[in-house]
């Protein structure tokens, strides 16, 4: 059985087993059993839904600690793109990747640099396939995962350029490698991540055997480091010209990554509910007009990260000015310079994006119509609530669970009710039998007198005080 790695975690001690959470996760990943919340782990996306909606704080990230620094000799930060959108106007990027320089990083990658080498591989890409459209970005780790559980045959339309953090590291250990003369394994790659999806990637990437990247850590707690040392101290190394232009930023932000990449009809999604909703129409074949959609879990894009910082709004507009201020100033690449990454395959995966069906009720295509019978059944006797009080997402879950064996019709509370009346009225009847040895006419009693079994029928009146009914 395969192992999945989840970033997403939950803290027994601290869930309440509200069920907020398995309302609003998109691929019905979590029940409540026992009072507690469960992660179903073969469907989680690691979307980091869970996370911003529980109110007891019970979801976190599972990022690395500070300390894997120690594990190399020379490591660099790879910031995000949606990093840039976390500071102040007043602190330029050149302060706090310098700033980066004094918790623990011997040198800095820009991350937007290199998803100006990206788009310009999507565009390559785009012009060499045209006769699959529309191409889906494979940006968002979380959404490439959704697309495995709940959007298989959606998977050929993947575009299988790498993303642009894979890319950066590659490029930041290749350099490294070169100047110090330190082999690549002395040297560590850590991403800036503003989400569990990415951490995800790092530990099992999708479309790759391994990660270029050797660690990852929440963005909210570099940002703290790195806000104690801004202007403070000396760096190791002189001040550093910031690298990426505007096109790369704006890769942190809903539709930043259609603007770099500039052409053909691009359609932009944000927010993992409005992408399942385009995904459906994509499904259902209505969008072979758009040539590329950029797809993107978090409201916002990455600025709305579950481990960014800012608010997403706020942080927008500061994208938006710190690209328009750097300069839609075209790529920072020679030509030839990407065409030889793109054709060493630098730029694109090396694996394909396999399928994760689990939302299927059987391999075998004969049970699984079989099953849909049992289940459509099923869901026609459940009350049609989606009370979620049963401890699945609705009615629907519950009656897919009852299916699949893992559950059963009394989890539904209004099922319950119903049998425990029924029993209740059972046992009222049974009461009012009691046994001819303790001294009540049996059913013998009236033999010879007419009556064959001397039991009264249903609802007849025996002279009980309830008259036979039980209420
Ligand atoms: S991370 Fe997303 S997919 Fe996973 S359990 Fe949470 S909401 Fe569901
Ligand atoms: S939109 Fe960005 S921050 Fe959100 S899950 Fe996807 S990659 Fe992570």
């Amino acid at each position: 059985m395969v192992q999945y790695f989840h970033s997403v975690k939950l803290d027994r001690e601290a869930c309440k087993g509200c069920t907020n959470c398995i309302k609003r996760c998109p691929t019905e990943a979590i029940r409540v059993r026992e009072g507690k919340a469960v992660i179903l782990e073969e469907r989680c996306i690691d979307c980091g839904e869970c996370i911003r909606i529980c109110p007891n704080h019970a979801k976190s990230a599972l990022t690395d600690p500070f300390t894997r620094l120690g594990d190399f000799a020379h490591r660099i930060a790879l910031p995000a793109p949606s990093f840039y959108g976390q500071f102040r106007p007043e602190t330029p990027p050149e302060a706090f990747l310098q700033a980066l320089l004094k918790i623990g990083f011997d040198d800095v990658y820009e991350v937007p640099y290199a998803a100006e080498a990206v788009s310009q591989a999507i565009r390559r890409y785009m012009e060499e396939h045209r006769y699959r459209r529309p191409l889906i970005s494979s940006a968002c780790p979380a959404v490439v995962r959704l697309l495995q559980v709940r959007f298989p045959e959606l998977l050929e339309q993947v575009i299988p350029v790498e993303s642009p953090m894979e890319v950066a590291a590659y490029l930041a250990k290749d350099k490294a490698s070169a100047d110090l003369g330190l082999e690549k394994k002395k040297i560590g790659a850590f991403f800036i991540s503003p989400c569990a999806a990415k951490v995800t990637a790092v530990k099992q990437p999708v479309g790759r055997a391994e990660s270029n990247v050797d660690g990852a850590f929440a963005m909210a707690a570099v940002y703290g480091e790195v806000l104690k040392h801004l202007g403070r101290g000396s760096a190791k190394r002189p001040p550093r010209r910031i690298r990426a232009g505007g096109l790369g930023i704006g890769w942190g932000r809903a539709g930043g990554e259609n603007v770099a990449i500039g052409k053909g009809s691009l359609l932009a999604v944000d927010g993992i509910h409005s992408v399942i909703a385009v995904l459906e129409e994509v499904e259902k074949g209505r969008l072979h007009d758009v040539d590329y959609l950029e797809a993107q879990a978090c409201i916002g894009g990455c600025i709305g990260g579950p481990l960014a910082v800012e608010n997403p709004f706020v942080a927008r507009v500061r994208m938006k000015n710190l690209s328009e201020q750097s300069g839609q100033k075209g790529f920072q690449f020679s030509a030839d310079e990407l065409a030889n990454w793109y054709d060493q395959g630098l730029l694109t995966m090396s694996k394909k994006v396999a399928a994760r069906p689990v939302m299927q009720l059987d391999k075998d295509l004969q049970q699984a119509i079989t099953m849909t019978g049992t289940l459509e059944r099923t869901v026609g006797e459940l009350p049609g609530l989606d009370c979620g009080s049963c401890g699945s997402p609705s009615c629907r879950t519950l009656a897919e669970d009852i299916v699949r064996g893992v559950a059963f019709e009394t989890d539904c509370v209004f099922k319950l009710r119903d049998r425990v009346q029924v029993l209740a009225q059972e046992v009222l009847e049974l009461a009012r039998k009691v046994p001819p040895a303790m001294g009540q006419k049996g059913p013998n009693a009236n033999q010879g007198q007419g009556g064959a079994s001397g039991q009264s029928p249903p609802g007849a009146v025996d002279g009980s005080p309830s008259g036979g009914q039980g209420r």
